[in-house]
């Protein structure tokens, strides 16, 4: 059927530290199924969701976090995104980790000792070091943990939804921002009917944009589903931005169309700045204490100011170019309650408590952080992740 590259990877020099033969065929679907078909008959059988990677974390050829960060590179949506998956598949998040986790441990030994062979009370001095250390252990997992917020903005993108009366220039806006002619336009109300979506890269954030009909009460069927759709997608997003032609008064359909958007967070944009009849007066609106962004949809002017307003609400200190960020909920997670059990063993240091109930939240915190790279997560939790792989990776 075909000719095809056979590569064998002798154990323990492969993906998954197994033996594992490889074949590369031709890319034709119908030829594909063909040899699949060949190899389930000779006894083969086809491999569950992130089965190889399932198998290169029981054989250590990798953590857990650099198994999820192969997943996080297949589904990243901007090369901000891969960047970042790929520097925790390079073992970055868990390398960060160590030696938190060495310090906790070089707090927890000393202690069981003292448990075993003493029977007074810690040493002031030793109880004023660790306290200390423990401080920085926390600084160092909070300041980890902030970066959350840019990480997963960059991971999970924002929904954003062009909302405005017809023929204000919606559309326009949408395929400026695009850059390609998605949207069907023209100067006739009422034709964009259904909304249209289309994930846009503004700065590494992926940006789901989604055009939505003109918000209007109308006799047609059609367009009164659109508007349903509208409504939904204004519901749904993160941030909705408010278009409004600039060169005529506010009418009362810009009127309802801002009451629809109402306190969900928006931006207000004045279009079509680039004709004589603009006036940025026109709205005599205040958006958020500033006056309404003047844009031009058709002669692209302002849209850099646009961008980077839709960013501004979900901005952070972060630089996402340059700073290791935490992209994943299960991981963020498991560094707040790593922080929340450090900071009541310290609590428990001040009230004087036990050796005992000290190692009981200084163990605690480290097996959260031995979940983020694997080593005790649960099985059940183990499986959850792997489902979420695609089948043959
Ligand atoms: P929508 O109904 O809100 O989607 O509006 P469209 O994008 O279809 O635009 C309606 C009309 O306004 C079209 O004829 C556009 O060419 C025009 N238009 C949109 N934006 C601008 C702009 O910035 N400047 C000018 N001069 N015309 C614009």
């Amino acid at each position: 059927m075909d000719r095809a590259l056979i590569t064998y990877f002798k154990s323990p020099q492969s993906f998954t530290g197994e033996d594992v033969v490889e074949l590369s065929c031709h890319g034709s679907p119908v030829l594909l199924l063909e040899i699949v078909d060949v190899l389930l008959h000779l006894g083969a059988r086809v491999a569950d969701p992130g089965e190889f990677t399932l198998r290169a974390l029981a054989n250590k050829r990798l953590n857990l976090s650099q198994a999820e960060a192969i997943r996080d590179l297949i589904d990243a949506q901007t090369t901000a995104g891969v960047k970042q998956a790929a520097r925790q598949l390079g073992g970055e998040l868990s390398a960060r980790l160590q030696p938190v986790k060495e310090t906790l441990l070089s707090i927890i030994v000393p202690l069981e000792s003292a448990l075993e062979f003493v029977e007074d009370d810690l040493p002031r001095v030793a109880v004023r070091q660790i306290l200390a250390q423990l401080s920085v252990l926390i600084e160092q997992l909070e300041q980890l943990a902030s970066t959350f917020r840019a990480g997963r903005l960059l991971k999970e993108g924002l929904r954003v939804a062009l909302a405005g009366r017809p023929n204000v220039g919606k559309s326009s806006l949408f395929n400026s921002l695009l850059a390609r002619d998605r949207a069907l336009v023209t100067s006739f109300p009422g034709t964009t009917r259904d909304s249209l979506s289309e994930l846009v890269n503004i700065k590494g954030v992926p940006v789901l944009l989604t055009d939505t009909a003109g918000v209007r009460d109308s006799p047609d069927e059609i367009e009164r589903l659109g508007i349903e759709r509208t409504r939904r997608a204004i519901a749904e997003a993160d941030l909705v931005v408010v278009v409004l032609d600039g060169t005529t008064p506010v009418s009362a359909e810009d009127a309802e169309v801002l009451a629809e958007v109402g306190d969900s967070r928006h931006i207000i944009v004045l279009n079509k700045c680039d004709l004589d009849s603009f006036s940025s007066e026109r709205a005599n609106l205040q958006d958020n204490g500033r006056p309404p962004l003047a844009i031009s949809a058709t002669k692209a002017i302002g849209l850099d100011s646009l961008r980077a307003a839709i960013l501004q609400p979900f901005a952070t200190r972060e630089t996402p170019e340059t700073d290791f960020l935490i992209t994943n909920a299960r991981h963020f997670d498991l560094l707040r309650r790593s922080v929340a059990a450090l900071r009541s063993t310290i609590d428990l240091f001040h009230h004087r408590a036990s050796e005992e109930l000290l190692l009981v939240g200084l163990y605690e915190a480290l097996n959260f952080l031995g979940g983020i790279t694997g080593e005790t997560t649960p099985e059940d939790v183990l499986t959850r992740i792997f489902a979420t792989f695609c089948i043959g990776k």
